[in-house]
């Protein structure tokens, strides 16, 4: 077993690539703290899994981060692994001259703040531990100009891969790893009810060398070897799981 004995806390759980995530790293032998501002997924995502407690916590608060930390030291008596996956796409998020200030607010409060919250109080946990692994979810928009434009939440995902980038440098000799994990396009539900039509779904598509969108389970397969002992010597990089997306010029037909 890949994570025998380890604690994972995983954010945005309830659902998608959390509880994906959860599954999977269950299966592989960790005690999973399955953490959803959604109390009702993630008590849903916890019932599947045999060593597993469910906090519902909202990622862009203090208070809420600090208690699912808490709840995982004192359920399990350490954390190994904090996967900060929770994140919003609004349906209203546009391009600079359209999109409100609130949902600017909302987009970077839970994407990029809640990642910050996330290690603000889950690394100490992590040195307690004696070292441990922090994956954190950004996106192949961090990369990437789109002509539908989502402003906030490229943002949000680029925060992600900087904050990554310096935290994994700072904690280096501590013996905790950080790591960015960038799906491409998924059939989840927050891809899916964002692009709502069948010709949006095929125009993200064409630029996709794979041809088909990506299943929250292959990103899962991503996060357990960013999670476990396997990947002891990377820690600053941002693993790219987008079925060809970043490498593409033109795509086959
Ligand atoms: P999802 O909507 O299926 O799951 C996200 C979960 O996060 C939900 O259960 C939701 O309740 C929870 N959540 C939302 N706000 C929260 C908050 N403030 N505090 C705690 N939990 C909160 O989406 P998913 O596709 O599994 O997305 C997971 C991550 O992957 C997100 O960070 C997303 O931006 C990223 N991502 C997704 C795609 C995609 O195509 N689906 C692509 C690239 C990156």
């Amino acid at each position: 077993m890949r994570l025998k004995d380890k604690v994972a806390l995983i954010t945005g759980a309830g659902s998608g690539i959390g509880r994906e995530a959860a599954l999977l790293f269950a299966k592989e032998g960790a005690a999973i703290v399955v953490v959803d501002v959604n109390e009702q997924a993630a008590r849903e995502t916890a019932a599947l899994i045999d060593k597993a407690i469910h906090v519902r916590a909202d990622v862009s608060k203090a208070s809420d981060c600090q208690q699912m930390v808490a709840a995982a030291e004192q359920a399990f008596g350490k954390l190994d692994v904090l996967f900060n996956n929770a994140g919003i796409m609004h349906a209203k998020d546009d391009d600079a001259v359209s999109t409100d200030e609130g949902i600017w607010d909302l987009t970077l409060d839970t994407n990029a703040k809640g990642v910050f919250l996330g290690c603000k109080y889950g690394i100490p946990a992590l040195r307690r531990a004696g070292g441990g692994s922090v994956i954190n979810t950004a996106s192949f928009v961090a990369r990437l100009g789109a002509a539908t434009p989502q402003i906030a939440y490229t943002a949000s995902k680029g925060a992600v891969l900087a904050m990554t980038r310096e935290l994994a440098v700072i904690h280096a000799r501590e013996n905790i790893r950080v790591n960015a994990l960038s799906p491409g396009p998924l059939r989840t539900e927050l891809l899916m009810s964002y692009l709502n039509t069948e010709e949006k779904r095929r125009r993200r598509l064409v630029h996709v060398p794979m041809g088909r969108f990506g299943e929250a389970k292959e990103i899962a397969q991503a996060a357990l070897y960013l999670a476990s002992d396997e990947s002891s010597y990377v820690t600053g990089t941002e693993f790219l799981v987008d079925g060809g997306l970043t490498a593409a010029y033109v795509t086959p037909e």
